[in-house]
């Protein structure tokens, strides 16, 4: 009896459907899911529910015929409530399953396998079970040619994204139809041929020889081709071997530190001319492996570099631009990134060494094919290398600036902070019966100790489990569901929400107490080098464009860019920055900057400019738009609202914004509560209608257009050229969230890009009448702002005043030809909680005042004292060496 047979009569044993075949078996192209879902068990037929519907549009927009294809499944009953988890409760095994399966593989012998998610891939591919955690990732694998080793014929596996996991999680679906496409383009080949489309094959030449190294290098440096370059460091921290490639069939890894002291010479000098004269090509070179190689004593190459990662970003803006998904979508290479996690030393070389050769050579490839998409998208090709490729390599230098600190503020702050985290710890304990509270893990055993009491009675803040627990038994407050993951969310967004519908102190604390220790952890107590905080931006770290930035590649700083603003706590550590001896801060910001993209782009469409005119009225008048606005939601005089302290022109200024970009009452009540003010989600409500009832444009212009755009072309286009596809976007199903994204998204990236552009310009030029110093130039991208440092004297101060407003003086046109220019205000100062606004029209005589002041006042503050670099704390050493 075969094992088919015997799970039927099983099945009928035990009263329960056996679900077989969708076509016919004999196709050349199995699609193999998990099991039945209810519709399929109802029909006994695979995939024919809303997942099968869905699969099969897919193949079809990939031009598979379905009269190639056979659906089927690994487990072919149902399991409990859908549950694969539970499949066993039907009183079946497993390996009853799966060995019936092989059966029925080896007597159709399909020419390729697809399994839709990680259950089937699992048994047909083991290699893919990840160590971690036991289960084969299709997200990793998604893409890759694979065999399997159970199966003795010709054949490939392909894996794919599940369907159901495409209908929730729709952004994905493009990568689903891609891989499909793949799939087409293998099974082409093989019916035009005869045969399998065997994989690349690559000549990775590891623990070379002296002589092969070196002749290698020789032919690389006398070839006219870019040289695709990799570092792979040891333990996260040692570069060891350096890999390179200028043709995509071959690559060599050379250890760093393998040869004779001779040797290595030669070779160091090499490599040194390489990066001294060549076009590099590295995945994510210009923050990472250039800086690497600067550490090492050679050039960093940046300068004359292409970045794989900036290319993608450029390319695909919604996409991960991580290289295994490069490598997914541009070669035919299978997933081998594991392949380079928890190596060891004592390994031997050979194996991190053709890890290394295939991150180059792959680069390389993934370079190449990005050329031809570039080709065919001149605009993205021009943006790329006008602008952003320019940026990146301009924040490698703006990089190593970084900002000095001034010590005893900064130990001041500190101070501060522990005094007041230890406070609301106590207040928080008052309000729960006294038990005792902590901020850490650490602080709870310790405390547990000296009490002598169980550390299960200290409720530490920052466990998550703990905070559930007296969130939801103690103060009974219902926490927010997480949409991704179904479990009640203890995040921020939540936390405000309870706080803005409930007004709980406890609340307050806990926001407040997470607050402090992020600023904690990763500002006040960042690592310093000389007293100077340094910041690695990376250009390629949102959607919009917008700069990311955080610690650079050796533990320095942190994220320097996002500093809190808005907070008291924010502003205090704002006061720790100052500029260096003899030297100024020269600021400037684009004004209501967002609000002149909106009402550009509501003029350009419709014609109506009331809303420019408002903002250039504002500038003449002095009189903001938020006060105006708050003036109509509140019915009160507009000299009570022009005043940015007053609540009313704050919720002016929170109103517009929430509502210029939809954002739904619930977030705007969070974000208000997040700043001090616990309204609720009514309130915003109530306040947003009303601003839709005074600024109609918004909905009725703005949002409609936006929508037109998306829906016909999916696709968003900046003033200043960035592209984007909007790959959630469902042609049939509520698109709020989408939309919301979108309304964002042209404002955003086009402030954001007018900030780069106006930061590539300051650093391009360089003119040497402003920048006196190698160090002098831009120090900071705050989205909208740029902070310049240059030397401290009058007449420095206003070439670098008219290097800003040369650098922002750009026209933005829109589709139909409507221009706007988005205005900059200046600010001068010592510190950047110091800075000072400078006269708009930056009048000699006003300015000359301002920077008197501002140096009388500096001279007063003897107090500032720069004293030697702190200590390491123990949690950075700790950091460090994970
Ligand atoms: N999901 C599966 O994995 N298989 C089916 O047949 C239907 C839904």
């Amino acid at each position: 009896m075969s094992k088919t047979e015997e799970l039927k009569a099983l099945c009928q044993k035990l009263g329960k459907k056996y679900v077989g075949f969708r076509g016919n078996p004999r196709a050349p192209i199995w699609l193999v899911g998990e099991a039945p879902g209810a519709e399929e068990d109802q029909a006994g037929i695979p995939f024919v529910g809303s997942s099968g519907r869905e699969l099969d549009k897919m193949l079809h927009e990939a031009d598979l015929s379905l009269s190639d294809c056979c659906f089927t499944n690994i487990y072919k009953i149902r399991p409990p409530n859908n549950e694969i988890e539970r499949i066993e409760e039907n009183g079946i095994s497993k390996e009853i399953y799966i060995e019936q399966f092989f059966e029925e593989l080896e007597e159709y012998r399909p020419t390729f396998i697809v399994p839709v998610g990680g259950t089937a891939l699992e048994p047909l591919c083991p290699l893919t079970i990840d160590a971690r955690d036991k289960e084969s990732k299709i997200s990793k694998w998604r893409g890759s040619l694979l065999e399997s080793p159970r199966l003795s014929w010709s054949h490939y596996v392909l894996p794919n994204f599940h369907p159901a996991y495409v209908l929730r999680e729709w952004s994905d679906r493009v990568v689903t139809v891609f891989v499909f496409a793949r799939l087409k383009e293998e099974f082409d080949f093989w019916l035009a041929n005869k045969r399998l489309q065997p994989l690349p094959s690559r000549e990775l030449i590891t623990e070379p020889s002296f002589p092969v190294a070196r002749e290698f290098l020789i032919e690389l440096l006398n070839a006219d081709l870019p040289i695709s370059a990799d570092f792979e460091l040891l333990a996260r921290r040692v570069p060891y071997t350096l890999a390179l490639a200028n043709d995509i069939r071959r690559g060599i890894s050379i250890g760093l530190f393998e040869y004779s002291p001779a040797e290595m010479l030669t070779l160091w000098r090499l490599i040194d001319a390489i990066l001294a004269r060549k076009r590099i090509i590295g995945q994510n070179w210009t923050t990472f492996d250039g800086n690497w190689a600067n550490a090492l004593g050679w050039p960093s190459g940046v300068g004359r570099c292409d970045d794989t990662l900036v290319r993608h970003h450029v390319l695909w803006p919604e996409m991960s631009h991580k290289l295994d998904f490069q490598v997914m979508q541009y070669t035919r290479q299978p997933y081998y990134k594991d392949e380079g996690k928890g190596w060891r030393l004592r390994e031997g070389l050979k194996k991190l060494m053709r890890y290394n050769c295939l991150d180059a050579v792959c680069t390389l490839e993934c370079y190449l094919e990005q050329e031809k998409e570039f080709e065919e998208n001149q605009n993205l090709k021009k943006f790329y290398q006008d602008y952003e490729m320019p940026l990146a390599r301009a924040f490698h230098k703006i990089d190593q600036r970084g900002i000095l600190v001034d010590q005893g503020a900064l130990s001041v702050l500190r101070r501060e902070i522990l005094e007041e985290l230890d406070n609301r710890c106590v207040s928080i304990s008052q309000r729960l019966g006294n038990r005792p509270v902590v901020y850490s893990a650490q602080m709870g055993i310790r405390l547990a100790k000296q009490l002598s009491i169980d550390p299960q009675h200290i409720f530490n803040i920052a466990s998550v489990p703990q905070l559930k627990e007296v969130l939801k038994n103690d103060l009974k407050i219902k926490l927010r569901i997480d949409r991704k993951t179904h479990k009640e969310s203890t995040g921020e967004e939540s936390l405000n929400e309870a706080f803005a519908e409930t007004s709980n102190p406890v609340l307050k604390d806990l926001l407040r107490t997470r607050e402090l220790n992020k600023i904690l952890g990763t500002y006040v107590d960042a690592r310093l080098n000389a007293n100077v905080f340094y910041s690695c931006y990376s250009v390629t770290g949102t959607v919009t464009g917008r700069r990311a930035s955080r610690k650079t590649f050796l533990g320095y700083g942190s994220n320097g860019q996002n500093q809190p603003k808005h907070s008291d706590l924010g502003e205090k550590f704002q006061g720790v920055f100052t500029s260096r001896p003899n030297r100024i801060f020269v600021y400037c910001d684009q004004a209501s900057a967002e609000e002149w993209i909106v009402q550009g782009i509501i003029a350009d469409v419709s014609g109506d400019t009331k809303g420019i005119e408002e903002l250039k009225e504002s500038i003449r008048s002095g009189i903001s738009r938020h006060a105006r606005l708050a003036s109509l939601i509140f019915n009160l005089p507009i000299e009570k609202t022009n005043d940015k302290e007053c609540l009313e022109y704050y919720v002016g200024k929170k109103t517009r914004h929430a509502c210029n970009y939809d954002m739904r009452e619930n977030t705007m009540a969070a974000q208000m509560a997040a700043e001090g003010y616990a309204v609720g989600p009514k309130f915003c409500l109530a306040i947003q209608t009303k601003f839709h009832e005074v600024e109609p444009s918004i909905r009725g212009v703005y949002h409609k257009h936006i929508q037109h755009e998306l829906v016909t072309k999916r696709f968003l286009r900046t003033p200043l050229g960035r592209e984007r596809t909007f790959f959630g976007l469902h042609p049939n199903r509520d698109n709020g969230k989408v939309f919301r994204e979108a309304y964002a998204y042209i404002p955003q990236s086009t402030i954001g890009d007018n900030n780069g552009l106006a930061i590539l310009y300051c650093e391009q030029t360089r003119p040497k009448w402003v920048y006196k110093d190698r160090t002098d130039g831009v120090l900071l991208d705050g989205h909208d702002s740029t902070m310049l440092e240059v030397e401290d004297n009058f007449d420095t101060i206003l070439e670098a005043l008219a290097l800003l407003k040369a650098a922002y003086n750009r026209t933005m046109r829109f589709e139909h030809g409507f221009e706007v220019q988005v205005p900059i205000d200046c600010k001068i100062g010592y510190s950047i909680k110091g800075l000072a606004k400078c006269p708009a029209d930056l009048n000699v005589p006003g300015l000359r005042n301002i920077h008197d002041t501002l140096k009388s006042r500096q001279k007063a503050l003897t107090s500032i004292t720069f004293g030697p670099p702190r200590q390491e704390s123990p949690q950075h050493s700790s950091e460090m060496s994970t």
